[in-house]
C-alpha cells in the first residue's frame, strides 16, 4: 500500500457519526463542571481517574492483558480487566488488538491505528472519528488479540462493556447526586481521555530519548504525571514487555508501585524487570 505523504485522515474513508457524536456529547456534558462543582465531586473524580486510569488501563488493559508482563490468579486479571473497561476506552480485545498492532508496526502510516507520523491530532483523537474496518471492525481486529478473544468473559465484556457505565452511574447518583455523575463520569472520562491519548500522540514527538529505538517514542515527564508512568514511553517501547515504564528513580511510575502492591499481596508474579545494565 502506497503511503498517505499529506497525511490527511483519508485511511478510514467516511466519518464515523457514532463516534463523533458519542465523544461531543461528553465533552459537552463535561462543561457543566462549573454549574455542578463540589470538593467531594471533584475528589471523586480524581479517584476514578487512578483507579480507571492507572489500575484499569495502565496496569490492565496495557501491562498485563497487551504485554503480560506479569501475572494474576484469572478472577484477579478479570477484576482488573472489568475495571478497565469502566474507563470507556472499548472493550478489551479492542483496546489490546489496537495496541499490539501499534506496537508491531510503530508509526508506519497506514498499519500503526494512531500513527504520530499522520501529525498530532490524528494521533490523539481524530483516529476514533474515521470508520476503519481494521481498527473497529471485530472480525478483523481480533486476530490480534486470539488469547482474549478464546476467553468468553472477555468476548463478553469486549461486547457489552459499555452497559457497565449504568450502575456506575447510578452509584455515583445516589451517593452525590447530579453534581457527583457530572464529576465521575464526564469530567473524569474526558480527563482520562486525554491523559491515554498524550501518549499516542505528545509521547510520540515531545520529551528525550533514552533508547535509540526505531521508532519516535519518547519519555516525557508531564504526560508520565498525568498517565500514572505510561508517559516514559521510549522506555517502553524499547523494551515492552517489561512492567515497568519508569526506569531511574525520578522517572515516577505510579502504575508499577500498583504492581509491586499486588506483589507484596502475593497477587502478581512472573514480573518482567528491565534488564540490568
Ligand atoms: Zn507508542
Ligand atoms: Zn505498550
Amino acid at each position: 500500500m502506497v503511503a498517505n505523504p499529506s497525511k490527511t485522515p483519508v485511511k478510514g474513508g467516511n466519518l464515523s457519526w457514532t463516534n463523533v457524536i458519542f465523544f461531543s456529547v461528553v465533552h459537552i456534558l463535561a462543561l457543566l463542571a462549573p454549574w455542578f462543582f463540589s470538593w467531594s465531586a471533584l475528589g471523586t473524580a480524581i479517584f476514578l481517574h487512578w483507579l480507571l486510569g492507572s489500575i484499569g488501563i495502565c496496569l490492565g488493559y496495557h501491562r498485563l492483558l497487551t504485554h503480560r508482563s506479569f501475572q494474576v490468579p484469572k478472577p484477579v486479571e478479570y477484576a482488573i480487566a472489568t475495571i478497565g473497561a469502566l474507563a470507556l476506552q472499548g472493550g478489551p480485545i479492542f483496546w489490546v488488538a489496537g495496541h499490539r498492532r501499534h506496537h508491531l508496526h510503530t508509526e508506519d502510516i497506514d498499519k500503526d491505528p494512531y500513527s504520530a507520523k499522520r501529525g498530532f491530532w490524528w494521533s490523539h483523537m481524530l483516529w476514533l472519528f474515521y470508520d476503519d474496518s481494521e481498527s473497529f471492525d471485530y472480525q478483523s481486529y481480533k486476530r490480534f488479540a486470539p488469547d482474549l478473544d478464546r476467553d468468553g468473559y472477555y468476548r463478553w465484556l469486549n461486547q457489552h462493556f459499555l452497559w457497565l457505565q449504568l450502575p456506575l452511574g447510578i452509584g455515583l447518583y445516589l451517593l452525590g447526586g447530579w453534581s457527583f455523575v457530572i464529576y465521575g463520569m464526564f469530567v473524569r472520562a474526558v480527563c482520562l481521555w486525554h491523559s491515554t491519548w498524550l501518549i499516542n500522540s505528545a509521547t510520540h514527538m515531545y520529551g528525550y530519548r533514552r533508547f535509540d529505538c526505531e521508532d519516535n517514542s519518547r519519555n516525557l515527564w508531564w504526560a508520565a504525571l498525568l498517565t500514572y508512568g505510561e508517559g516514559w514511553h521510549n522506555n517502553h517501547h524499547a523494551y515492552p514487555n517489561v512492567a515497568k515504564a519508569g526506569w531511574q528513580w525520578w522517572e515516577l511510575d505510579m502504575t508499577w508501585w500498583a504492581i509491586r502492591g499486588l506483589e507484596k499481596l502475593g497477587l502478581a508474579k512472573k514480573i518482567i524487570l528491565p534488564p540490568t545494565v
